[in-house]
């Protein structure tokens, strides 16, 4: 395969970038080599600078549900664009998306638009210490929340209530305010808010973690949360930045049938521009500025083409699409564990709807521990093989699959046969 291209521009790249690109994962630091710059792509499909063409599992990470250059989605961008490209003013768009959100999700009574994620899961912690009057966040180890300060921390080995701080620059002080606990695991949970229930302001989780890889929750796990806020008078937080609209029309909070205070979302309902969201119940987010005194602005925030491009994805996405979605992701899923066996590769395929993550692990993968404990090593060899052969998939062992409407039975009959060889080529060492 042809990489010269990639590599002159990554080069180059790295004397513009830090690490050579804008957003970490990118770089391949999780499983080596040079990163492919990706000159266009289509439907399911990818093209790189070199010419080379894959099969795409990461749909930018996530809001490319229906695929790339959906046709309603392009059109919608441009009919936006050519009424204006943003006005800094409120502008119809917004209430068209926001009535669609409310359609799907109820239990948004109102919401804000921001411009990505991170801003998203950002505010609603500071929403839920301005309403509470409490400062804690309790988070889960493995779980990403964004970017933020409050956010990056997890827990250190034997200090797991202690918040340490994830990154330089993270201030001690910010870090002691968010304590961690092991995903997954309601009892302690509970232990927490005895000991320091007066001090919770919320609980944010990933309601399925794609974050560490694709990781499902036990099943009273999101109810048991809900419930332990309730009783302590703490917010429940679902950071759906990744499974909103994702793993069905109402979400991880509609296919799992818990009720949060506060949902945070990006990705899809952006449509592959820069947009994110946060909302819920209509008493909490009247606490936010200029209803409230919890403050929260942005210039760009409701830009009229990402709210176009969010329209018109959500507008696509019918039970037909869901139905779709969860077929060929089981066949994915299953055709990939039958390769594995047939390498003889210990493999647990973890999917929970069009989400879906091969770990390289004998045991089952439900939290931080069991997915680090798996041979990120070998992920790295299917994974170079699986690029080789025309399957681009997300380059670390601790993220998520995406499977988008624009896939087809023979994509995923294609992937199968790839990875027949690939689990193959990575037992080798
Ligand atoms: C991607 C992601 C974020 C951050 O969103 P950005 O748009 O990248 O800032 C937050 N939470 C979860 C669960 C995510 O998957």
């Amino acid at each position: 395969m042809k990489t010269e291209y990639s590599e002159k521009l990554f080069a180059k790249a790295n004397e513009l970038f830090p690490g050579g690109v804008n957003s970490p994962v990118r770089a391949f630091k999780g499983v080596g080599g040079t990163p492919r710059f990706i000159a266009r792509a289509r439907g399911s499909r990818i093209w790189d600078v070199d010419g080379n063409q894959y099969v795409d599992y990461v749909g930018s990470w996530g809001p490319l549900i229906l695929g790339h250059c959906h046709s309603a989605v392009m059109q919608a961008v441009q009919d936006a664009l050519r009424e204006g490209a943003s006005f800094g003013a409120p502008s119809p768009r917004e209430i068209r998306l926001a009535e669609l959100v409310r359609q799907r999700m109820p239990w948004i009574q109102k919401m804000r638009f921001v411009s990505s994620g991170t801003e998203a899961t950002a505010a609603a912690v500071r929403l839920a210490r301005g309403f509470t009057g409490r400062d804690d966040i309790l988070k889960f180890d493995g779980c990403y929340h964004g970017a933020a300060d409050a956010l990056l921390v997890k827990a250190g080995s034997g200090v797991e209530t202690l918040g340490l701080p994830d990154s330089p620059g993270v201030p001690a002080d910010v870090a002691r305010h968010t304590p961690t606990l092991p995903w997954n695991d309601l009892a302690a949970v509970v232990r927490l808010f005895r000991d320091r229930g007066p001090s919770i302001a919320a609980v944010i989780t990933e309601p399925v973690v794609g974050n560490m890889g694709v990781l499902a929750p036990n099943p009273d796990f999101l109810e048991g949360l809900a419930r332990v806020c309730r009783q302590h008078g703490a917010l429940f937080i679902v950071d759906e930045v990744m499974t909103g609209f994702r793993v069905g029309a109402g979400g991880a909070c509609g296919r799992f049938g818990v009720t949060p205070d506060l949902v945070t979302f990006g990705k899809i309902i952006g449509g592959g521009l820069p947009v994110g969201a946060f909302g819920g119940r209509a008493d909490v987010m009247d606490r936010i500025a200029p209803a409230g005194p919890v403050y929260q602005a942005g210039t760009l925030s409701g830009n009229p083409m990402a709210m176009a491009a969010g329209t018109a994805t959500l507008e696509q996405l019918s039970a037909a699409s869901y139905a779709k979605l969860e077929d060929l992701s089981a066949r994915l899923a299953e055709g990939l564990a039958e390769g594995a066996r047939e390498a003889g590769a210990a493999v647990k395929v973890n999917r929970v709807g069009s989400m879906l993550t091969v770990f390289f692990s004998g045991e089952p993968v439900f939290d931080a521990t069991s997915a680090r404990r798996c041979d990120a090593k070998c992920f790295g060899r299917y994974f170079h093989a699986m690029l080789e052969r025309g399957i681009y998939l997300p380059p670390s062992q601790f993220e998520a699959a995406f499977v988008s409407v624009a896939h087809s039975v023979e994509d995923v009959e294609l992937t199968i046969a790839a990875a027949k060889e690939a689990f193959a080529e990575a037992m080798k060492g």
